[in-house]
Order: structure tokens, then sequence, then C-alpha cells
């Protein structure tokens, strides 16, 4: 939806910085400040576009632009709601999409809160069925399906699939597509032009990036579906508040400059980590040996900013996150802070003890590089 007239570039970093801008207005700012309003004015009859803060706002409405804009540059046809958080966002496509007796697939190495979303929708009377995401093994399980879920690159294992031929067969079979969007961002991959019929994902995590704001979004160009997703939301009412989605917008503006640095580092982070005799079962989409790189070369830009290794021990493992100086042990990713943890310490992820899943900020590679490879020394025994 990209009405503002003024997305005029073609260039990922000019399309950031303009994302969702309204028309220059003499003597107002370039980004209009939050609106804050539980109620508007509304005289009369009731008409649209803004009567109840729970139902729309101006400030959703600019950030809703500018994800479309980057969701899918160009594209009329579709429409971008802005939600409470991530997985406000996947609660929203997935209950508003399926109904008793249906069949959901879900991949079974995702985000550590979809076995939480798996025992509600089968409480609720839905059939889950999952599988990996590597070897695009959703495919085996499509039959009769309702609605097909991807991740990709995975979080945290970072396995890919191949979206256009999972979005095929599914469609094949009368099943809706969404792909998690999150660890990619839509400078990464845009899974709408991959054929998913949303793209859904957290703006905690990299779209915003500074870890100061919680924000999910559903872009979609089913205008049915999408209507049902908008019910959802105003029925739940997992809504952002107007300060988020503004700082949100303004995150948006560095989007390409964060992410180019991001992943640039990740890289250089992965190259350096290879080298070590202690690491084992280095991922990273953006290496050329990487098992995921054929799929992530042929639709992802840009690789993001996650690197996932093992360690030794969970002991040499806590030793390295305590040694790091300029990477915080913290949870997330995508920050222009850089953070590390142990993910075997939340359970639930099918991971080794000794697994550290870093998120690559914005520091110095040299700084960075330096850091982690002394980490490493000092937590040897
Ligand atoms: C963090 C995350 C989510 C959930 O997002 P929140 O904003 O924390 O609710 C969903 N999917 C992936 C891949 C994530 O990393």
């Amino acid at each position: 939806m990209s009405d503002s007239g003024t997305s005029v570039g073609e260039g990922d970093g000019t399309r950031a910085v303009r994302a969702g801008l309204p028309e220059a207005v003499k003597n107002e700012p370039t980004l209009p400040g939050p609106v804050f309003a539980a109620h508007y004015h509304l005289p009369g009859d009731v008409s649209g576009p803004y009567t109840y803060g729970r139902d729309d706002n101006p400030t959703w409405t600019l950030l809703e632009r500018a994800i479309g804009e980057l969701e899918a540059p160009a594209r009329e046809d579709v429409e971008t709601l802005v939600l409470a958080s991530g997985v406000a966002a996947a609660s929203a496509v997935l209950f508003s999409q399926v109904r008793v007796g249906d069949a959901v697939v879900l991949p079974n190495d995702g985000y550590q809160v979809l076995p939480l979303l798996r025992a509600q929708l089968e409480a609720y009377g839905v059939e889950v069925r999952t599988a990996p995401t590597a070897n695009d093994a959703q495919l085996d399980v499509l039959d009769d399906a309702k609605l097909l879920w991807i991740e990709t690159p995975s979080n945290p294992g970072l396995d890919t699939c191949d979206i256009r031929r999972l979005a095929e067969a599914a469609h094949a079979r009368g099943a809706l597509v969404a792909v998690d969007n999150t660890l990619a961002t839509p400078l990464g991959q845009r899974p709408l032009e991959l054929g998913a019929d949303f793209s859904v994902a957290s703006g905690t995590k990299q779209l915003t990036g500074h870890g100061d704001v919680l924000l999910g979004y559903v872009a979609g160009r089913d205008g049915e579906a999408m209507a049902a997703v908008r019910r959802w939301r105003k029925i739940v009412g997992a809504i952002p508040g107007p300060m988020e989605a503004w700082l949100a917008h303004r995150s948006i503006a560095t989007l390409q400059l964060r992410v180019d640095r991001q992943c640039a580092t990740a890289l250089t982070v992965a190259e350096a980590l290879r080298e070590r005799p202690e690491v084992t079962g280095l991922r990273y989409p953006g290496l050329p040996d990487d098992p995921a790189h054929k799929v992530a070369a042929q639709q992802m830009r840009r690789y993001g900013c996650v690197v996932s290794f093992t360690l030794p021990t969970r002991a040499r493992a806590e030793r390295f996150l305590d040694a790091l100086r300029l990477v915080d042990d913290a949870t997330s990713f995508g920050g222009v802070r850089s953070t590390a943890e142990r993910r075997g310490r939340w359970g639930g992820d099918a991971v080794p003890e000794g697994f550290i899943r870093l998120s690559v900020g914005a520091e110095d590679a040299e700084d960075l590089v330096a850091d982690v490879l002394r980490a490493l020394d000092e937590s040897a025994e």
C-alpha cells in the first residue's frame, strides 16, 4: 500500500529512509509524532478511518505503510497490520484462519513459543502436524492441511527451506501459507513475492533493532484473510501503543544500514569461529559451505545477523559468555548491541548443552572478533 507518493527510490537504503512517510506538508515534521488517542472526534454517524483507538491509529497507518513498502515494494494489493508483539501477530494468523477440524503444519524446530501455540490449537480441536525445516520436510505432511507455517531461516538452528516450492505444493492442496520473516527481515527476504499468503514477523528483533520495543506485524495479499486478521486484532486487543509504533517507524529509517553492517560482521565472525577447534556445529546461512546456503542464496538477499555454534560443554559455554565484554548475555537478537546466550538454559529447543546463539550487532567487526576470540581463549580449561 504505497500511496504516499514518496517512495520513489529503488534501492533498499532509499526505500528504508522514506518508507511510509506522508506527503510533505509545509511546517509539519517529516515523520509526524505519535498520535495518543483512545478515541477520536466522531460527530453523527460512525465512519472511518479513525473512530476508536483499538481499531485504528494514524501512527499505525504510517508504520503499516512503511512495512508494506519493504515487504512488497510496488504491490498495491498487500495489506499490513501491526500488532503488540511477534507472538500476537503469529496468533492472529493462526487463530483467525483455522477452525475446529482443520489441520495446520508447523515446523518442529522453530521459535520456542510454537509448541505453546500448538497446544492451544489442539485444545481448540485443530490437528497439528510438524516436520523439520531442512530439506523441505514439511512437504510430506501437507495433505488436507488448511495452513502451512514456515520459519526460514529457523530459529535457533538456522536451517532453511524453499519457500516457493513449499508454497506451490501447499496451494495445490488448497492450503494457505504463512512465513515467519523475523530473522531475515524484509530486506533479507520477501515471502509474499516468493508465493506466501502471509509474511509474519516480530518487529522486536532486527526490524526495530534497538532492543527497546515489542512489536509484530502481518503482511498479506488476500483481502478476505487479512480482514479476519484485522477482526482478530480488534477482538483480542493485541495492539501496539502509539509510542512503540512511532519508535519502530523511526528505527526503520536505519534498517538497511544496520542490516548490511550486521550481516557483514556476522559473516566475519562466522569465518573466525570456523578456525577454532573447540567450535562445532557452526551455522551461518551466509557461509558458502553451510548446509542452508544453497536455498538461502536462491531466496534471500541478506543472510541475517545470527550465528550459532556449539562449545564442548555447558560449563565451557557459560565461561565463554562470562568472558565476553562486548557481547551481553541476553536473549533475543537483531539489536545494534551484540548479544549471546546458551540456548539450552530455556529448555524446549532440541539443542546441545553447549549451544550458543550469537546475535551480531553494529560494533566494529575487528573489535567483536577480537572479543569473541579472547573469550574463547579465556574460557578454555
Ligand atoms: C522473537 C520471535 C518471535 C516472537 O516475537 P515477540 O515480539 O517476542 O512476540 C516469533 N518468531 C521468531 C522467529 C522470533 O525470533
